[in-house]
């Protein structure tokens, strides 16, 4: 850091480690000469058939474009005014962060969870509090009732990034009840089209303190658009409405997410989780017989993590993959995830290749 910079960084970033996207770890420029397998980020191995009209890119987009708007409410099924569209559930998790806490104010996250309610958090200056999964990953519900007072927002992922499996619904709903007059509960969906009927949406119409997130990034096969959506009440979505970009949805984006939200491209994309979901199931079953994992996750998503027998390491079945140009995701770093790696559910072929090194691993031991 120059000596400016130094002078002039808020002091709270200045021990800031950035998060460590999978596209930060690994850039897709780094590997264009050699055929790389993507299974570190849970993305989608399909690509919907979309198209662009350049027409307009001389004019600024709507606020919130309107066919995008009523394209997603009516997959969602909910109105129009309990959806604000975002450059990614990204920006939904930092605009709950930016409109309802300052930095006297907490929320309250359950590890391990997705990496980015703790990131955006400090980055806005506000505290995180922990409140741990229990054993078995289900959310500690006295413990986050205890600290509801400090806290303006509780993150609830399910399924949850990166264990894979559902916090239970009656958890769910004694905490919205218990915290009404204190906090918002913003629950994260970015994969629950893998799992469709687990959703907690109808709960936006029954609580004033809910907050769904959602995202074309995973089932929808968008990571590369950003684009997702924050569906809530209409105070909530007025209070977010203050602090989003002026236009926050570009042209192209607005254009391919309303393809992807017509009856074919929701039929396109309940298709490929039908076809994930049963290839996520085989190579589940499979790595149970596989004598030095220690433990298989449940998941009701697009990927699965697995905990690892010593003497094999993470990191080095990490090493293994990259050395054949398959990327999963190291996850050992995280609370309670010692020794575990993730793997993206890819296309047939893909996980043909990850079952072979896998097996590979296995014979070597
Ligand atoms: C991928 C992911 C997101 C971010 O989705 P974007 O729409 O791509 O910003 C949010 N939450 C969880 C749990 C995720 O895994």
């Amino acid at each position: 850091m120059t000596d400016l910079v130094n002078k002039l960084i808020r002091t709270e970033l200045k021990a800031l480690v950035p998060y460590e996207s999978a596209r930060r770890l690994f850039s897709m420029a780094s590997s264009s000469e050699v055929e790389t397998t993507w299974l570190n980020a849970n993305e989608n191995p399909y690509v919907p058939n979309v198209s662009i009209d350049p027409s307009m890119y001389n004019r600024y987009p709507d606020f919130q474009p309107e066919p995008l708007i009523n394209g997603y409410a009516s997959y969602a099924g909910v109105s129009a005014q309990q959806v604000l569209a975002t450059r990614g559930a990204d920006e939904g998790i930092e605009l709950l962060i930016r409109t309802f806490c300052s930095s006297n104010d907490n929320i309250i996250i359950c590890p391990p969870t997705y990496g980015m309610y703790a990131i955006s958090a400090k980055t806005h200056g506000c505290g995180v509090i922990d409140i741990p999964l229990l054993d078995g990953m289900q959310l500690d519900v006295k413990g986050i009732l205890a600290n509801k007072q400090k806290a303006n927002l509780i993150f609830i992922c399910s399924p949850n990034n990166p264990t894979g499996d559902l916090a239970k619904n009656a958890d769910i709903i004694n905490i919205i009840e218990s915290v009404s007059d204190d906090c918002i509960v913003v629950l994260d969906e970015a994969y629950i089209e893998f799992c469709a009927d687990a959703t907690s949406m109808s709960l936006i119409n029954q609580f004033n303190n809910v907050v769904v997130l959602r995202t074309l990034s995973k089932a929808f096969g968008l990571a590369g658009l950003r684009c997702g959506f924050t569906l809530t009440n209409d105070n909530i979505i007025q209070a977010l409405k203050k602090v989003i970009a002026p236009y926050p949805i570009p042209v192209p984006v607005a254009q391919i997410a309303t393809q992807t939200l017509s009856a074919d491209g929701i039929k396109w994309m309940q298709n490929k989780v039908v076809e994930l979901n049963q290839l996520r199931d085989d190579f589940i079953k499979l790595a149970a017989t596989w004598s030095f994992v220690e433990h298989v996750y449940p998941s009701q998503t697009n990927f699965v993590l697995l905990k690892l027998k010593q003497p094999l390491t993470a990191s080095s079945v990490m090493q293994t993959f990259q050395q054949q140009n398959v990327l999963l995701r190291d996850q050992s770093k995280q609370l309670m995830l010692g020794n575990t790696v993730r793997v993206s559910i890819g296309n047939p072929q893909q996980m043909e290749q990850v079952i072979s090194i896998f097996s590979k691993v296995e014979q070597t031991l």
